[in-house]
C-alpha cells in the first residue's frame, strides 16, 4: 500500500516480441496501454535460430519512426532470457497482446515458463481489438509478396520497406 507522502512508483512495462514487422495490431496494444502505464518499453527479441524479413536494426528503426511522437515509448532490443532483461531495466511487468485461442496457448505456457524462472515477474494480456484479430506479421507478409494491399494493417512506413524487401 502506498502510504500519504510516499513518491507514487512510476510503472514501467516491456512489450517483447518479434515485431517482424510491427502492424497496427502491435500499434493498437500499445496506445491502450499507454492508458493503463506510465512508460512502455517495445523491445525486438534477438533471436539467434531465426533470421527474420528484417533484421533486428531495420525492426528497431521501423518502430523508432512509428513511435517517434510518443515520449513514453522506448524502442529497444534485447538478447538472452527476457525475465532477465526485465529486471536489468527494472519492469514491473511484461505485456503481451492475445488475438486466438492459438495465441493464448502459446502465451499461457510461455507465462508458466517465465513465472518459474522467477517467480516475481508479473504478465499482462491485452486482448486484440476485433479489427486487429488477423493482423498478423506473416500474414501480411504473405498478402504482401503475392502483391495484395496492406495499407490498413501497416503505419506507411512500414508498408513501404515491406513492399521493398518483399518486391524485389
Ligand atoms: P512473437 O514472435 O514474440 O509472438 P510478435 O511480433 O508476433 O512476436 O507479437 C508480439 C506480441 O504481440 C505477442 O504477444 C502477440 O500475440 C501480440 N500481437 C501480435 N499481433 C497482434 C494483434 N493484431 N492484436 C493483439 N496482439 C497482437
Amino acid at each position: 500500500m502506498g502510504g500519504e507522502g510516499k513518491k507514487k512508483k512510476k510503472n514501467l512495462v516491456i512489450y517483447p516480441g518479434s515485431f517482424d514487422p510491427i502492424t497496427y495490431g502491435h500499434v493498437n496494444i500499445v496506445d491502450r496501454a499507454l492508458n493503463i502505464f506510465d512508460k512502455i518499453i517495445v523491445s525486438v527479441a534477438i533471436n539467434t535460430t531465426k533470421s527474420g524479413t528484417f533484421t533486428i536494426e531495420e525492426r528497431v528503426d521501423m518502430m523508432q519512426e512509428v513511435f517517434k511522437d510518443e515520449p513514453d515509448v522506448e524502442v529497444d532490443s534485447f538478447s538472452g532470457l527476457l525475465v532477465d532483461y526485465v529486471r536489468e531495466r527494472r519492469a514491473q511487468a511484461i505485456l503481451r497482446g492475445i488475438r486466438t485461442v492459438t495465441d493464448f496457448d502459446y502465451e499461457f505456457q510461455m507465462a508458466l515458463a517465465n513465472k518459474s524462472l522467477d517467480p516475481d515477474v508479473e504478465q499482462v494480456f491485452m486482448m486484440t481489438e476485433g479489427k486487429y484479430l488477423y493482423h498478423s506479421s506473416s500474414i501480411i507478409k504473405e498478402i504482401v509478396s503475392l502483391g495484395g494491399s496492406v495499407g490498413e494493417m501497416l503505419p506507411p512506413i512500414v508498408e513501404k520497406r515491406l513492399g521493398e524487401k518483399l518486391r524485389t
